[in-house]
């Protein structure tokens, strides 16, 4: 047996202290082998192919390797693996337990199409090609009726880039819709108004602090990959902070947790921003020379001096109310917070490095200025595209795209990008239900991929009712490995391929480096390698589960069967014209042509790119540096020199957005702070309100896709509430009794859990668990949903838990073995929809009411009145700032997902 051996790359340029062991290398990966731990005392020997793919469980896109038997072609198990740039052979939980969710006893393996009413809980099994014959005919029949904007492709985790969206492009419909405004949007538009990239990459390889806004270490964006890098930079010495208002797993790593009230994290960085401009602990030259501060001037002093000095003065001026002071009362922080801040990061200067994704952006009214005001600090010291500082994502991640791509289509549909949200970062997803009422419009063909609105989004009835409406949703299909609340209303239910079983190319900004990983179906491959043929993933995969590539082209050429919409050519083969593109040529004429190097390495190994992937799968491009903006280019700076600058509208950083001053929101054109809809001075402690922090993420779970995996379920499998023991005492609540949450719309009834981890005046509860289902064998895994029972009445719903989680048969043993029975409350269904007016994002703090349980109170009782989910809606409408400006829809730099031609953005 082979010793396991380090892995053979390290990241380039860098001396990394990774020194555990990690996977097979490969060259053993035709043949790996491992004694049998259970024919254990005996010593027997079982022979593996390990083969490469990518996790689907998170974004994070790790690199897996999967270990399949050779004698009986059957996956055994799952570790990391080492080739792969971004994970470097290390996991979560949750990449090993992608073997649960292939083994999963309760999966969808055939299509289902629904019988009796939408939500009656009948199916009846049905062929792909019944399915493909259906559903191509109506998006055909909507196209050549000129009803695009009928055709909508609802996702929730892509974990891919740029398949579908080319796909929706040839199609030529605006019907890209994703999860993002209830996840990251309010960050994305901080960032990309200061630098023009709506993400960060932080670079702790270097950094000397860093600053999480975020449970970052356990759950955050990018977990695994982030979480190894910083904590290889601690150990080289590097000091973290948290700002987190519980007490996560990532603060008790932390040199300092910084509790402070959630959603008035912006004064805090603000604060800190004070201080370093009050002790002068700034990179003069670096904001001189990048930040847009001459607009600044020219909007707010036009008729002052002009200068880099009288800029600094008014920025003293602009945060002086910002004192420590006031932090400490407005963010109910400990004292010498902000100079514990302004220390740190003085003393790191362009090795300052930080994360902000959701968390403290996502939950407020004005979430986004907190990433302004981050990016603030980051500009103060110089620590942009610095070693040890911040990217932009946009020079880390590498989406290829394949050499044929389609043109624009010159549409708008106002389901996604209505007027009122000129700004919003992504589509306005989580509105869909209200924006159809709104706008008497209807969906012909929706698409759910992976997405389940009707658990993850606030006000998940107004969904219910939107999917059972055949006038407002003509055919409903869930694309899903698994059932889900969502689609238990759907027409049909057509089981996609889990992570490896399915192909995609993924790229993120884990670090100061650029790969793509490829994902490929094991069993696919498996038989390629055994017999030398490629195969369809229908076949290959278990019962008939297909893959989502494959199963778009089979669709498209449905849709355009002999090529007259102009559609089909786009998934052409080249060998074979008239006939469908393969999954090889597909994704070889973009490892052709797309990715920079790959053609040479794979040359370098007598393989063809494709093979070099399917072998690897992952592939280190070779890094462009940093400090790129001071590369020769376009921007012109003061002094005549021209530099590569930001993908702003200025080039420039812009510490002032002409964007949002135009658009509405001049008085936060520059890092400002918005009170927030949870902030403690609005909030009746005597009367028993409390904010209520919902946005954490457990370690072990995410959101909907990991029900399915047994080991996940039995580490966590609740949700309890998070009450400080002043509270506890203050609102008669004591360890593991009920409590009543209500929220705007409703309530819901859940277990105390007395702890000092959150802040006196907050409670929290994790969004992450609380499946249920509405029918005993379909609908929801039983492994994770309690069965419920749905009472109705004039737009109020109560749902009332009929059956806990509790052993159940199957073919796994394991199953027999469930000891737990509350599985959580799904706290989302009583939250309204609260969109921020510049952003999009939903903001998902929520104002409650806490008291103990009522006399007929049972644990898991949700109660919804969707009629006041609408008025709720309403009063967040009123805050917009609806186009047009200057003629459009929208500011012509601000890109979206699937962006139409620069025609279609005028109104
Ligand atoms: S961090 Fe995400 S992608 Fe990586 S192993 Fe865990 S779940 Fe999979």
């Amino acid at each position: 047996m082979s010793e396991r051996e380090q892995p053979p790359r390290k990241e380039p340029g860098r001396e990394s202290p990774w020194e555990l062991a990690v996977g097979p290398a490969p060259e053993h990966w035709d043949d790996w082998v491992e004694l049998d731990p259970q024919a254990w005392p005996k010593r027997v020997e079982r022979h593996y192919r390990c083969i490469p793919t990518i996790c689907f469980n998170c974004e994070s896109a790790c690199g897996l390797l999967a270990f399949v038997d050779k004698q009986t072609g059957v996956i055994e198990k799952f570790e990391g693996n080492p080739v792969h740039p971004g994970s470097r052979g290390r996991t979560c939980a949750k990449g090993p337990a992608t073997i649960n969710q292939v083994r999963d006893t309760e999966r969808i393996l055939k299509p289902l199409k629904r019988k009796g009413a939408r939500g009656g809980g009948e199916w009846e099994e049905v062929s792909w090609d019944e399915a493909l014959d259906d559903i191509g005919g109506r998006i055909r029949k909507a196209l050549l009726e000129d009803r695009h904007d009928d055709v909508m492709y609802h996702v929730g985790r892509p974990g891919e880039d740029h398949f579908v969206l080319r796909m929706l492009k040839a199609w030529g419909v605006d019907g890209h819709n994703s999860h993002t405004n209830v996840c990251s949007a309010a960050a994305r538009l901080g960032f990309s108004t200061w630098f023009g990239a709506d993400r960060p990459s932080p670079d702790y390889s270097e950094a000397e602090f860093a600053l999480l806004l975020s449970a970052h270490l356990e759950t955050g964006h990018y977990f695994n990959p982030h979480a190894q890098r910083i904590m290889e930079a601690k150990e080289r010495g590097m000091k973290i902070a948290v700002v987190d208002t519980r007490l996560s797993n990532t603060c008790t790593h932390a040199d300092r947790w910084i509790s402070s009230w959630p959603g008035s994290e912006a004064a805090l960085l603000l604060g800190v921003a004070r201080e370093l401009l009050a002790r002068d602990t700034i990179d003069h030259a670096f904001v001189e020379r990048w930040t847009n501060w001459r607009a600044f001037l020219a909007a707010r002093d036009a008729s002052g001096p002009g200068t880099f000095a009288r800029f600094l003065e008014l920025l003293r001026t602009e945060y002086e109310r910002f004192t420590p002071e006031f932090v400490v009362e407005e963010c109910k922080v400990e004292p010498g917070t902000v100079e514990y801040l302004a220390d740190e990061i003085a003393a790191a200067g362009s090795r300052f490095t930080s994360h902000l994704w959701r968390n403290a952006a996502s939950g407020n009214h004005g979430g986004w200025q907190v990433a302004r005001a981050l990016l603030f600090l980051h500009v103060l010291s110089g620590s942009i595209g610095t070693p040890g500082g911040l990217n932009p994502n946009s020079w880390d991640k590498f989406a290829p795209e394949p050499p044929l791509e389609p043109p624009p289509h010159s549409r708008w549909n106002e389901k996604l990008f209505p007027k009122e949200f000129p700004l919003a970062h992504y589509e306005m997803s989580f509105l869909l239900p209200h924006l159809l009422e709104h706008q008497d419009s209807k969906i012909d063909v929706y698409f759910t991929r992976v997405y389940n609105p009707v658990w993850t989004n606030p006000d998940g009835c107004s969904w219910i009712e939107m999917l059972e409406s055949e006038e407002r949703i003509g055919l409903h299909i869930a694309l899903t490995p698994t059932w889900s609340e969502t689609a238990q209303w759907a027409d049909y239910i057509l089981p996609m391929g889990l992570g490896p079983e399915r192909h995609d190319i993924m790229s993120q900004e884990t670090h100061a480096g650029t790969w793509i990983g490829f994902r490929q179906p094991v069993g696919r491959e498996f038989h390629r390698m055994q017999t030398g043929e490629s195969a369809s993933t229908l076949g290959t995969n278990p019962g008939e589960v297909w893959e989502e590539a494959e199963f778009w082209i089979a669709l498209t050429w449905r849709i355009d069967p002999d090529g007259s919409l102009g559609i089909s050519k786009f998934f052409e083969s080249k060998e074979r014209p008239g006939e469908a593109q393969t999954m090889d040529e597909y994704f070889g004429d973009i490892f052709d042509h797309s990715v920079p190097g790959l053609p040479e390495a794979a040359q370098a190994e007598g393989v063809t790119p494709l093979e070099y992937m399917r072998r690897y799968g992952a592939f280190d491009i070779s890094y462009q540096g940093q400090q790129r903006y001071e590369r020769e280019g376009e921007v012109e700076l003061e002094g005549g020199d021209r530099k590569v600058g930001f993908k702003t509208p200025s080039g420039l950083l812009e510490f002032y957005s002409p964007t949002l001053s135009e658009w509405g929101f001049d008085e936060h054109a520059i890092p400002n702070y918005i009170k927030s809809q949870v902030n403690w001075r609005g909030i009746d402690f005597e009367k028993g309100e409390r904010a209520l922090l919902p946005t954490f993420r457990l370690p072990t779970l995410i959101h909907t896709r990991s029900a399915n995996a047994k080991w996940l379920q039995e580490i966590s499998h609740t949700n309890p509430l998070w009450v400080h023991p002043e509270d506890a005492e203050a609102l008669g609540l004591t360890q593991a009794s009920l409590a009543r949450v209500t929220t705007a719309i409703g309530y819901f009834i859940v277990r105390v859990w007395v702890t000092e981890g959150i802040h006196p005046g907050v409670v929290a509860c994790s969004h992450h668990v609380g499946r249920w289902r509405m029918h005993c064998e379909v609908g929801g895994t039983k492994l994770a949903s309690s069965l419920v029972e749905i009472r109705r009445e004039d737009g109020t719903f109560f749902f009332r838990q009929k059956q806990p989680v509790g052993p159940f048969e199957s073919s796994d043993p394991d199953t027999q073995r469930v000891h737990w029975k509350e599985t959580g409350v799904n706290q989302n269904l009583t939250f309204p929809v609260q969109p921020d007016p510049a952003s999009g994002m939903h903001c998902w703090h929520q104002l409650v009411t806490v008291s103990p349980a009522e006399a007929d109170d049972q644990y898991g009782d949700i109660f919804v009145d969707t009629k006041k989910s609408r008025e709720v809606f309403q009063e967040w409408m009123a805050k917009t700032k609806p186009a047009p400006v200057q003629g459009l829809r929208r500011p012509l730099w601000m890109n979206r997902p699937l962006r139409p031609t620069d025609d279609a953005y005028r109104l």
